[in-house]
């Protein structure tokens, strides 16, 4: 599977870009609208869009 066909699969079929959020201290993927770690209580988070 190419790396294209992976990231595809993270776009929603509606007009809404979808967001993934990361904790950069632990890795641990976040809900778009949260803004700090539940895992470690870092809020140094960054989003990526992915439109
Ligand atoms: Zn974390």
């Amino acid at each position: 599977m190419s790396v294209l066909s992976r990231v595809r699969r993270f776009i929603s079929p509606g007009d809404e870009p979808a967001v993934v959020v990361e904790c950069r201290q632990c890795g641990t993927t976040l809900e778009a609208s949260r803004d700090r770690c539940p895992e470690c209580g870092s809020d140094d988070v960054v989003a990526t869009v992915i439109d």
